[in-house]
This record gives C-alpha cells, structure tokens and sequence, in this order.
C-alpha cells in the first residue's frame, strides 16, 4: 500500500466510511493520517459519581431522561440525568439540542466536563460525550476527538486511523535534516502516530510542536525570500512636492484626522526611495483609505510617472473613478485620470488606453486585468490595490518584465488583519492602521433577530423605507440549496417583492452579466431600486449614504470580518442605521453573533475571529495548497521565534531549495500570495 492509495484500500473501511471521509476532503492514506485531532480528553482519570468535587471532571455513566425546553432569550437548554453505580448527576447543555437524539440510552459514555452550581443544583455544564466502546477502554489515557458527523464519529476516525498508522513511516521528510537537528525536532513520520495517539502529554507536545513548525515555517520562509527579492529591485523615485500637498489638503471639504496624515507622511517617505515600497493601510469601512491613496497618487502624476488603481470589480471600480474625480478636480489634474473596464467596447478601449499612453501621468482605474490590458506601464510608480489581496509574486515578475522596475504598492483594505499575524505572517509588509474615524460617523445598531419578530422587523423596515430610507437584504446562496432552504436570495428576493409590492425590489448576485449587475446597483445608488436582496456582491466598498439598513440572513454563514464589512455598508449617511441579523430555529445566538452585536470596531472583531475560529479556518487556504493545521495558533512565541530560528538557518546555509522539491513547493504556493487572501 502507498500514502497516494485510496483510503478504501484499508482494512475496515468500506464505501460507507470511504464516503464519509470524502465529505471531509480525506481521500487518501495521506490524507487521513493528516486528519488531525480537534482536541483530546484525558479519561485517564474517571470520577466516581458520589466522589464528583467541583471542577473539570470526567465520568463514566449512562444518559438518561434527557428533555430540551427553551428558556428566556431563546436559549435552548438540554438536561439529562447521568447515572453510574454510585450515584446519579445533571447534566445541563446550552444550544446543543442535537444532543436529545444522538445519545443512547444504552451505552456507557465517557463525559467530561464542568462540575458546577447551575439554577442552585450541582450540575455538569456543557460537558463533552465519547461513547465508552471497547476501543477506548483498552487504549491509553489520551483520547484523540476527532471532528465529528452523523455518519462519522470519532471513534470510527480513530479506527480507520489505527489501520492507517503503519504507513506513518513512508510519509517523506521534506525538512533539511540540520534544521531538525538544530532546533530538535522530531521527523514528520513520527509526530504523526504521536498526534493521533500520544504515549503521554509530553510526547504529544513534541508531535504537536513539529505540526506547527511545518505550518509556519514555509510561510515565513516564503516571505523571506519574497522581501529578500523586494529588496533587490528598484522603483522609481517619487519626489515630495510640499505645494501639492498643500493645495490638496487646502481643497479638501473636511480636515484630515491625524491618523491619515501620518499615514500619508509614511507613504511619502517610503515613495521617495528606489526600495519598492509594500504598504498595507488597513481601515475600517469608513475611515477615509481613498483619499490617503489618492494623495500619494497626485505626488506620482506630479512627478510625470503613472499610475494604477485596481478595485476588485467593475462597480467598484467605476466608483473609485468617481471619488477620485471629485478629489483631482480642485487641483485640475482631473484630465490624467481615465477609467478602464472590460465592459467598454474595444474601440472605446482603444481610445482610453491610447490617451492613457499619450498623457505621460495617468492616473488608470480599473480591475486586474489593467496590467494586461495594453497600457505602456514603463513608467508606472505606484500600484494601489484595493481590497484585493492577491498580488502575488507572478504578477510583479510580470510587471518586472514589462517594465524593468517595479512599482511602489500601496494596498488598502477593510478586512483587519490582526497584529499576531501581521507580525508573524506578513511581515514583509508595512502596515498601517488607520484607527481614528472621521468625526460625526454614527454608530450601526446591531439587533440579532429572533425567528418570532420577524413580523415586527417587517414593521421596522417598512417605516425606514416610509421615510425614504433604502435597504439592503444579504444572503449567503443565490439559488436553493435545498428544500427548506430560505437562505437563498432568490427566494428572499420574492418574499420581499410581496411584502413591499409597493416599493421597488430589486435583485443583485454574481451569476448575473456584469452590465446587468452594473445596472441594479446604479438603480440603487439613485434610489430608482428601494430594497435590494443580493449576495456579497455588495460586500466591498459600494457607498450609498442613503442605505439605512442592512438586513443579513443566515449570519452563520460569514465570518465576523465579513459581517462588519457588510454592516459597514450602512451608517454612511446622516441617519440613523441598523444592521439586523436574522437567526434561524435551527441558528441560536452563539458568542460570535452576541459580540458582534456588541463590538462596532472591525481590529477587535478580527482579533475574536482569530480567537475563536483560528488562523486555520479563517487564512487556511493558500491558494490551492495545504492551509494551516488546526493546531497553530499565533500567540505562541516560542514557536514563533523558533521557526525564525529555522529560516536563519536555512537561508545563511545558503543552499537551493531545488534541493528540497516538497519544501519548494510549499514555499512556492506561500510566495504566489504576498497578501491575505
Ligand atoms: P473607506 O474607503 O476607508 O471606507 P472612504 O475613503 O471611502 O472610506 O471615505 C468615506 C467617506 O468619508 C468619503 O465620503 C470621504 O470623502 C469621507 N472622509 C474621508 N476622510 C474624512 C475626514 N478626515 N473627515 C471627514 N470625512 C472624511
Ligand atoms: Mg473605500
């Protein structure tokens, strides 16, 4: 047998199982033997009923009597009653209904959980369930949980993993052996059988740590080498005109905030040197990116040299033009700029990109595709991207090749990137942050709207749009995912249509022709469309002032980073502003959705994503290549240092990593994303 197998080949896996683990993305022996613990519980040590004292306890019983009734706030709450042969405890879960038909009443469980006062009873709060089979009780105090499915539990997982584990001694080292000997780590092919079934905790600390190294080290190695290559190129050399800068700011409607100012001083320093500059400005939705790229913009045109502005779509695109219209007209350099979208006919194209190339200094608009579109970019100073986070290595060789230089990159974005990553992760960027927000923005208020109100909240937005307000109406699908799917925005568009038949609705989603798109969403911004169902189409940048509302459904389905990008779609005006998220019977409000409601400030959203999701789940995919395990997390300094420690190692031995084709490849998939994804 061979790693690149199919797990069917395994003894004991069938077609069912085989299935099952398909669901999870594990096809191969490989595939399964990296198929990671979620957690592990120690039943090494099971409590007596009668012996219980408060605290973390774990418990050998039977579950019985289990009934689920809703208490205030819609909690949901689940008791049973556990019984060994000394004695009987409650147990109590919130929001885990599922609970009352997953268990047997016929089998011994392992529980293990919080020993507390709960409603003046001693109980076992939310505790954790692992059927007691017999593969459990011969095996070691470690237990491995795996994560689970109806059809596949976690002692199935361990079952299938146990045949696997002898094929754990063909997984190939890909580290230098002078790295795991110089940081003393253990190889691949043993921290694997130790991650699934640890002799003991120090063991599993070991195996543990070596995962981690594995997820970080190409990354940060990857990096390395990406600054090192920045590092050896040359940008052109934009000069600080104080007059400009004057005239600028003098022009502006309002007063830079502080944090803008230093942010543009930044910029203008990095921009008069031949390094390539590589800055991040991260703001919240709101607190003024453009007008600090377009003020780094008018220093490059200044000099004679061009410039680019990327937006992720055409919409955006053709927004950004108008902002940056508005901003260069006062200064009369309104004639440098130019728009250029896939959707003007060629010869219309012809004639944006020859006047493009004609004016020394323009200033070109657009999405990605602008770099190929035909626009002599010889003298191009500076690339701002905007919310687009892949730029990634092949595009600068292109731009490098076009051009024999490479442009100053200024990339600005909503999406916070949280510091512990920013300084692990990504740290050949320069980043800053703008904290403050323009005075008189006007806080969202945040409501989770229970299943019952919905009647009520069918009130509220009535009155919103009686008073002229518009609404936007955001769902995760387009189409039905199911039967019972009330998700998709399709059937929310028509549920909507009835409700207001007196108002207009409208529909946006990607699925629809750009033009078409393009055409909803400039009806809305001149409020011809009052109420628009979409999908995330609308997510980035669009700027209506008038938007009062935004309604969300199924706000499961987002992270928390993109429901405040979402929310921040509204709030932009002079009025007051709501964001709704619709919960579901089968969706309660979970922490997420709790402090969401509560926190208006997108760094300590990003900072409780990470905390509560992981680096896994929220970066986990580099482009299409091995993401992070759900083992790393960033606050690990040890770890952190230790992998620096590593890429030192590696790159003053100054050696090829041709040398390494697994490594390489794990580099070269880090090193295509200079950004975020
Ligand atoms: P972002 O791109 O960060 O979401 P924008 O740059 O689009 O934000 O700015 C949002 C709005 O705030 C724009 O209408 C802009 O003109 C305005 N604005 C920007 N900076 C300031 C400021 N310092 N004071 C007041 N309004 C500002
Ligand atoms: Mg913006």
């Amino acid at each position: 047998m061979e790693l690149s197998d199919n797990i069917s080949s395994l003894p004991g896996i069938g077609e069912k199982l085989t299935q099952a683990f398909a669901n999870k993305n594990v096809l191969t022996i490989y595939d399964l033997l990296f198929y990671l613990p979620r957690r592990y519980e120690d039943y090494s040590n099971v409590s007596k009923i009668s012996n219980l004292r408060p605290g973390l306890v774990t418990i050998k019983a039977r579950i019985l009597n289990i009934s689920v009734r809703r208490a205030r706030r819609g909690l949901l709450v689940t008791e049973a009653v556990a019984s060994d042969s000394s004695g009987s405890v409650r147990v109590v879960w919130f929001n885990q209904p599922y609970r009352k038909t997953s268990i047997k009443a016929d089998c011994d469980y392992y529980i293990s959980g919080n020993f507390k006062l709960s409603n003046s009873q001693f109980s076992l709060i939310n505790p954790s369930l692992e059927q007691a089979t017999n593969e459990i009780e011969s095996g070691p105090g470690i237990v491995p949980i795996y994560s689970e499915s109806k059809s596949l539990g976690s002692w199935q997982v361990r079952k299938s993993i146990k045949a696997a584990l002898p094929l754990a001694q063909k997984i190939n080292e890909f580290l230098p052996s002078y790295i795991l000997d110089n940081l003393g780590l253990i190889k691949i092919s043993q921290a694997i059988p130790q991650v699934h079934f640890p002799e003991n905790t120090k063991t599993l600390e070991v195996a543990k740590t070596r995962l981690k190294f594995d997820d970080l080290f190409p990354l940060l190695l990857a990096n390395e080498l990406n600054s090192l290559d920045r590092r050896s190129q040359k940008a052109l050399i934009v000069n600080f005109n104080l007059d400009l800068a004057r005239r600028f700011v003098d022009r502006l409607p309002f007063k830079l905030t502080n944090d803008q100012r230093m942010i543009i001083w930044q910029i203008y320093k990095d921009m008069q040197s031949d390094l390539p500059m590589n800055r991040l400005v991260e703001g919240d939705v709101g607190s003024g990116k453009t007008v600090v790229a377009v003020m780094a913009a008018v220093m490059a045109l200044e000099e004679g040299y061009k410039v680019a502005f990327m937006a992720p779509t055409e919409l955006l695109a053709k927004q950004h033009y108008e902002t940056v219209f508005k901003l260069l007209k006062p200064l009369g350099m309104e004639e440098s700029l130019f728009l250029l979208t896939g959707s003007l006919s060629l010869s219309q194209k012809r004639k944006v990109i020859d006047c493009a190339n004609d004016k020394v200094n323009s200033f070109v608009v657009g999405t990605h595709s602008l770099l190929t579109s035909g626009v002599r970019w010889d003298n191009l100073a500076l690339i701002i991207i905007d919310e687009q986070h892949r730029f990634g290595v092949d595009q600068r060789m292109e731009l490098q090749r076009q051009t024999g230089h490479l442009p100053h990159f200024l990339s600005i974005t909503a999406t916070p990137i949280p510091r512990s990553l920013a300084l692990t992760i990504f740290n050949d960027l320069d980043l800053s942050v703008l904290r403050e927000m323009p005075a008189n923005r006007r806080p969202v208020t945040t409501r989770l709207i229970p299943p019952s109100s919905n009647s009520i909240q069918m009130t509220e937005l009535r009155n919103q749009l009686e008073m002229g307000r518009q609404i936007y109406v955001v769902c995760p699908h387009i189409h039905s995912q199911a039967e019972d799917d009330e998700l998709a925005a399709e059937k929310v568009y028509q549920t909507y249509s009835k409700v207001f038949n007196d108002y207009s609705v409208g529909l946006l989603h990607g699925q629809m022709k750009s033009n078409q798109q393009d055409e909803v969403m400039k009806d809305f911004i001149d409020n011809k469309i009052n109420l628009l169902v979409a999908t995330t189409v609308i997510e980035v940048g669009v700027d209506v002032a008038n938007a009062s509302v935004m309604v969300i459904y199924g706000p499961d389905h987002f992270g928390l980073a993109q429901l405040h990008q979402l929310r921040g779609r509204v709030g932009r005006g002079n009025y007051d502003s709501y964001c709704y998220l619709m919960l579901s019977d089968s969706l309660v409000p979970n922490i997420r959705l709790r402090s969401f409601a509560n926190i208006d400030n997108g760094f300590k959203l990003s900072e409780l994503d990470l905390k509560l999701r992981g680096p896994g789940v929220i970066y986990g995919k580099l482009q299409h290549g091995k993401g992070f395990s759900r083992l790393l997390t960033l606050d690990d300094q040890n770890l952190i240092k230790m992998v620096k420690k590593g890429v030192k190692i590696f790159i003053d031995k100054g050696e090829k990593l041709l040398k390494y084709p697994e490594l390489q490849s794990r580099v070269d998939e880090a090193r295509r994303i200079t950004y975020l994804n």
